[in-house]
């Protein structure tokens, strides 16, 4: 395992909160943290068929453009009776000519699970794949997950994307529901880097 030895890691997301909470993260270990905008980075076509896949073609353009280390992350939704569906499709869902619209992503997986006859429990994931890329093309790649059900009615209006419609194994409330630290301490993408930084920075 390669460790980060540098002083600024180049974040390859044009999401400001993101950004945040990946800083706030590396605080303690004295990195720089900069976004994809502050470069003038443009998004690259994610035309792979799995998270890592994904998150590899962000990390490495990135990294690639910028010669500073990069750090990207793919995440989405599997729900086992639709055979892993949305996955890695899991924002196209919910894409509209407006923009995105996750109230109609999450009325569609409702609609194909009554369509499947699947009975309930309706078993499902969510996973975040975190890449950390050099310049010379080496990579790290950090796989986190939460395992949990499937919903329905929505309940809950905290969080975003599928939030409101996925209860993670061992409690009653939705993402959705949950207090934002709390589910911030046990999702996916805490569970990545969590393996991030006991690989790389610690
Ligand atoms: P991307 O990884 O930014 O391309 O986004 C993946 C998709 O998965 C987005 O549509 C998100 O809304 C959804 N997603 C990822 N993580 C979460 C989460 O923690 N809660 C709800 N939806 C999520």
């Amino acid at each position: 395992m390669r460790r980060f030895e540098a002083d600024t890691l180049l974040v390859a997301t044009h999401n400001r909160g993101k950004l945040e909470e990946i800083a706030t993260l590396l605080e303690p270990y004295g990195v720089t943290v900069v976004g994809a905008a502050d470069k003038g980075l443009s998004e690259p076509e994610e035309t792979e068929t799995t998270f890592e896949g994904n998150a590899r073609i962000k990390a490495h353009a990135a990294a690639r453009a910028t010669g500073l280390p990069a750090l990207a992350d793919d995440s989405g939704i599997e729900i086992d009776a639709l055979d892993g569906a949305p996955g890695v499709f899991t924002a196209n869902w919910a894409e509209t000519e407006t923009g995105r619209d996750f109230v109609m992503a999450m009325g569609k997986a409702h609609d194909s699970l009554v369509e499947s006859g699947a009975e309930r429990p309706w078993t499902a994931r969510f996973r975040c794949t975190l890449v950390l890329a050099w310049p010379d093309g080496h990579d790290e790649v950090f796989p986190g997950k939460v395992e949990g059900q499937i919903v329905w009615p929505m309940r809950g209006n905290q969080g975003h994307g599928y939030d409101p419609i996925f209860m993670p194994d061992g409690y009653l409330e939705t993402f959705g529901e949950m207090d934002r630290w709390e589910k911030n301490r046990i999702s996916h993408r805490a569970d990545a880097f969590a393996k991030l930084v006991s690989g790389c920075f610690d």
